[in-house]
């Protein structure tokens, strides 16, 4: 794989300002393919300068031009598409296919939605005797995770630019070659220097240093609750605004009259998708006590349709997890599954292959809602069905964690789906099967986070407003 050994800071490629190196590994064979810089507070300090220089022009660029340049940044990215699935693949172990299609398919569509609505958003709005202009917030400190590598970089970068911000990103260590690419991406749409800053590095150095800078005006933070708690922190005492989408624990609740065939397997490949590694995996599947055992054979059943194995092979439906330390961690929630007395029953704690971070696709029966595996967020392919007795008892259920990320509700019909959603302490459901929405703002209730992504709500994030009385 191609590495750039710079950071690309006010338009250009510049070498970093420390010696240290970060590998990276391909999560399928342990492999290194390639090295980035990791970045210090010093290269930091020179992405956010650059930032600042650019954000008066940028900010005071028409809505219509940004949009236009977010267009051109769209297209370069589709035309680029097939590198970077294939980026997606190796330092990522998703499944070519499914990185095509979602890893990116999905930041295409969010970018073309925020060409739109910069030429479409209104950024000034009358409210009795005041002119409320909306104005961008300044410069944007991002920091992703890697489980989606292309889409939470376009989830913050292009409704940043959008509102007229400027960026620095501080990607995902374990998947900094995708950022690499968009960074490419940028400039070759011809986005004006300082607008969009990459310093690939550790979260520790780089990410805190970014964090924390005082040129920063927002922080946008993807990942895990501990991480984002810190940040928040950070932030709170620098008076700063800060974005954070963290964790979940998200319910599957099937309730009776549902089509439970349908509803299992959905649920069964909501989770396996992205090997468990998606924020709002619906890891917790709720069934009525009277067809409970017959949802957990359609389980067993369901999963078994998802293979392991190398992820360029086309056979191929679930991919390894990204790196040795949650390779032994979502193996320690297993072996912790069947400790507390869960049911096995599919899966398991032992590694499918001598090489690569691969687990075996997990089902657990007889979950109950106080286990370990039940409340904390695993981030692998593992499911855990839970049997409830009525509606008051599954709400209770569902809303019995820490999180509040994502949702599913089948029924008889929607009407009866809703009413059941509305009590859900949760940032987003799905209906009956309701597909994903570019649109739709995403993002938590409780600790699942603070802000909203994606749509307008995702843009409004990226705007502060003055209000001029007459
Ligand atoms: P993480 O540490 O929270 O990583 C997210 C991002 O924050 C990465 O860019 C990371 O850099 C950076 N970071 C880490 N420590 C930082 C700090 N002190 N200051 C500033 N930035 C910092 O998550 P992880 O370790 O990769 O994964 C651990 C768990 O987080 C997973 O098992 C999962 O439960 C959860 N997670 C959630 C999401 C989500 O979408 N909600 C995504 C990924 C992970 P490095 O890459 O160098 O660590
Ligand atoms: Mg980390």
């Amino acid at each position: 794989m191609k590495a750039h050994d710079g950071m690309y800071i006010g338009g250009a490629w510049r070498p970093a300002a420390g010696r240290d190196r970060i590998e990276v590994v391909n999560p399928a064979d342990e492999t290194v393919i390639g090295a980035v810089p990791a970045g210090t507070a010093e290269d930091v300090d020179a992405a956010v300068r650059a930032a600042r220089a650019a954000f008066p022009g940028w900010a005071a660029t028409a809505p219509a031009e940004r949009a236009a340049l977010i267009g051109a940044l769209r297209d370069v990215l589709a035309a680029r598409k097939g590198e970077i699935a294939e980026t997606i693949t190796a330092e990522l172990g998703s499944p070519l296919g499914f990185a095509e299609m979602v890893h990116v398919g999905a930041p295409l569509a969010v970018a073309s939605s925020y060409a739109e609505l910069a030429a479409s958003y209104s950024f000034e709005e009358r409210l009795g005797n005041s002119t409320v202009l909306l104005e961008p917030i300044g410069v944007v400190g991002a920091i992703t995770p890697w489980n989606y590598p292309l889409h939470q970089v376009v989830a913050k970068v292009a409704p940043a630019l959008a509102a007229g911000c400027t960026l620095v990103l501080k990607p995902a260590e374990d998947t900094p070659l995708t950022a690499q690419l968009f960074a490419e991406a940028v400039h070759e749409a011809g986005i004006p220097a300082g607008v969009f800053n990459l310093v690939t590095g550790t979260g520790p150095v780089a990410g805190q240093a970014l964090a924390a800078h005082e040129g920063v005006d927002l922080v946008s933070f993807t990942g895990s609750t501990a991480v984002g708690r810190q940040i928040g922190a950070t932030a709170g005492a620098a008076i700063k605004r800060v974005a954070l989408e963290l964790g979940g624990k998200s319910a599957n609740v099937i309730l009776p009259g549902a089509d439970l065939a349908k509803a299992v397997s959905a649920g069964v490949g909501h989770v396996m998708n992205n090997t468990g590694q998606s924020c709002n995996a619906l890891t917790r599947m709720l069934v009525h006590r009277d067809q409970y055992e017959e949802a957990v054979s359609l389980a067993a059943a369901a999963v078994a349709t998802y293979p392991t194995g190398d992820p360029t092979d086309p056979a191929t439906r679930l991919g390894p997890v990204i790196n040795a330390k949650q390779h032994e961690r979502v193996r320690g929630y297993i072996a912790k599954g069947v400790e507390e007395g869960a049911r096995l029953v599919a899966g398991g704690a032992e590694a499918p292959y001598e090489r690569g971070y691969f687990v075996a696709p997990t089902v657990f029966a007889d979950v109950t809602p106080d286990m370990t595996i039940a409340q904390e967020e695993i981030f692998g392919p593992v499911l855990s069905i839970l049997a409830y007795e009525d509606e008051e008892d599954a709400l209770r259920i569902a809303n019995g964690t820490v999180y509040g990320l994502g949702g599913a509700v089948w029924a008889a019909d929607d009407e009866t789906a809703v009413a059941f959603a509305r009590r859900m302490d949760t940032g987003q459901v799905d209906i009956n099967g309701g597909r994903f929405n570019v649109l739709a703002p995403f993002g938590g209730y409780k600790q699942s986070g603070v802000g909203r992504e994606l749509g307008p709500h995702g843009l409004t994030e990226y705007l502060q407003t003055k209000s001029l009385q007459f």
